[in-house]
C-alpha cells in the first residue's frame, strides 16, 4: 500500500512537471523570489519572466533599491539553463545572469560579481508591490539593514557646503617610512592590490588599466575589472592618494558622475565624486563620510585635473559585544582644504539604511568600482604610513 502511494505520488509529480515544462516553453519563464547577496546583503527581489509572442520578456521589483517595475533589456538565453539580462536602476545599467539549479531554484550575479538565490514564487510580485506601498507610507523600523527603506531616505541635500578653490599644490611624493601602495607601475598594481570576487571570495591581481603612471578603474567585470583592495590590512594611518575625474559628457550626473570612494578598512567610505558644479545630496558629495557627514567645503578641481586626498585614520575599538569602545575618527583634506575635521564615524557607510556597527579588526584600502556606465577615474601616487 505504502509502496502504491509512493508510486502515485511519482506519477502525479512526473504529470505535474511534464504539464508545466509543456505549458512553459522556456524553463526561465515565471515569478521568482530572488534573495541579494554582496552589498545589496538580504535585500529581496522579484523577478517576473514572460513569453510575449515567442520573445521573452521580464520585469525586475526591487522596492528596497526604490524602485518596482524595471523592464529588462538585452534578454539572451545563453543556454538552457542560463539568461543574462540586463536594467537600469538609480541611472546606473546593471548587467544580470540566471542559471537554473533545477525546475524551481536558481543562482545568478548582478554586475558580474554581486550573487543572489532565487526559487520560484508566484505570489512575490504582489507581495513586493505591497511592500513598496508601504514603504512609501510608513518606513517599517527593524534592526535589518535597510529594512522598509529606499534610498533616498537617508539622502539631504542642504545646506550646500561652500565651495573652495584650491591653491597650487605639487605632487607630493612619498615620506621615507611610507608603504608605497601605488608608483605608478603595473607591479606596483599587481604586488599591492587584488580583486576580490564577491562570488567565490576569491582574490585575484587587480586589472584596472595602467596608463601615463595611473591606473584607470576597470568597469569590466568579465575581464578581472571590480573593486580592488590592498593586500596588506592596516589600524590606523596616514593616507595620501591622488585622482582624476576624466572630462565626460554632460549626461552624466549627480552621482552617475565619477563615482568611486576609498574604504577605510574595507568599512567606512570616504565619497569620491565628480562635485565640479555637479549637484547631488551633499551627505553623497566629494569627501563626505558616504550618508553621514557631508564635507566641509567643496574644493574640487575641474575633470581633467588632479586632486589630493591626505585622510587620517583612527581604527576603533570594540567592547566584547561588538559595540564600540571607541569610535573610528577621520580628518580629510582634499587640495589642502580640510573636509572632514577629526569626525566620528557613526558606523558602516550603507547605501541603503543607516550605518551599522560591526566588529571588525585590521583591514584594507578599498577602491570603489562604481559600476555605472560614466567613463571611470583613475588614481596615481598612493603611500600610506601607519600610526
Ligand atoms: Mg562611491
Amino acid at each position: 500500500m505504502k509502496k502504491f502511494a509512493v508510486i502515485m505520488v511519482c506519477m502525479l509529480m512526473a504529470f505535474f512537471t511534464t504539464t508545466q515544462a509543456q505549458d512553459n516553453k522556456s524553463p526561465f519563464i515565471g515569478d521568482w523570489e530572488l534573495k541579494a547577496g554582496g552589498p545589496l546583503d538580504g535585500a529581496t527581489l522579484g523577478l517576473s519572466i514572460k513569453d510575449d509572442g515567442g520573445k521573452l520578456k521580464g520585469i525586475l521589483a526591487a522596492p528596497s533599491l526604490g524602485a518596482n517595475q524595471i523592464e529588462l533589456g538585452n534578454i539572451q538565453v545563453v543556454s538552457s539553463k542560463e539568461l543574462k539580462y540586463s536594467f537600469g536602476i538609480q541611472g546606473i545599467d546593471v548587467e544580470a545572469s540566471m542559471v537554473l539549479k533545477d525546475n524551481n531554484s536558481l543562482t545568478g550575479t548582478l554586475a558580474g560579481q554581486y550573487p543572489f538565490e532565487g526559487k520560484r514564487n508566484n505570489d512575490i510580485m504582489s507581495k513586493l508591490s505591497q511592500s513598496q506601498a508601504n514603504a512609501n507610507a510608513v518606513p517599517e523600523r527593524s534592526d535589518k539593514i535597510g529594512a522598509g527603506m529606499t534610498p533616498t531616505m537617508s539622502e539631504y541635500w542642504s545646506p550646500k557646503p561652500k565651495v573652495v578653490t584650491p591653491g597650487n599644490q605639487a605632487t607630493a611624493s612619498a615620506p621615507s617610512d611610507a608603504i608605497v601602495l601605488f608608483d605608478g607601475t603595473e607591479k606596483s598594481m599587481t604586488d599591492n592590490w587584488v580583486t576580490v570576487n564577491m562570488r567565490t571570495q576569491e582574490a585575484a591581481p587587480a586589472k584596472w588599466i595602467i596608463k601615463d603612471g595611473a591606473m584607470t578603474v576597470n568597469k569590466d567585470y568579465q575581464n578581472g575589472g571590480g573593486d580592488i583592495q590592498t593586500k596588506e590590512e592596516f589600524s590606523s594611518y596616514q593616507l595620501h592618494i591622488e585622482w582624476c575625474v576624466p572630462e565626460m559628457d554632460a549626461k552624466f550626473t549627480s552621482q552617475v558622475r565619477g563615482n568611486s570612494g576609498v574604504y577605510n578598512q574595507n568599512m567606512y567610505e570616504v565619497q569620491i565624486l565628480d562635485c565640479y558644479n555637479n549637484d547631488t545630496y551633499v551627505n553623497g558629495m566629494t569627501g563626505s563620510i558616504y550618508k553621514q557627514t557631508p564635507p566641509l567645503a567643496n574644493a574640487m578641481r575641474k575633470p581633467g585635473e588632479w586632486n589630493v586626498y591626505d585622510i587620517i585614520y583612527s581604527a576603533p575599538v570594540f567592547n566584547a559585544d561588538g559595540t564600540y569602545k571607541v569610535r573610528p575618527y577621520i580628518t580629510v583634506i582634499q587640495n589642502g582644504v580640510v573636509l572632514q575635521n577629526h569626525t566620528e564615524i557613526l558606523g558602516t557607510t550603507e547605501y541603503i539604511g543607516f550605518p551599522q556597527v560591526k566588529a571588525h579588526g585590521d583591514g584594507p584600502i578599498l577602491l570603489q568600482c562604481h559600476g555605472d556606465p560614466s567613463p571611470g577615474i583613475s588614481f596615481r601616487n598612493i603611500w600610506i604610513r601607519k600610526m
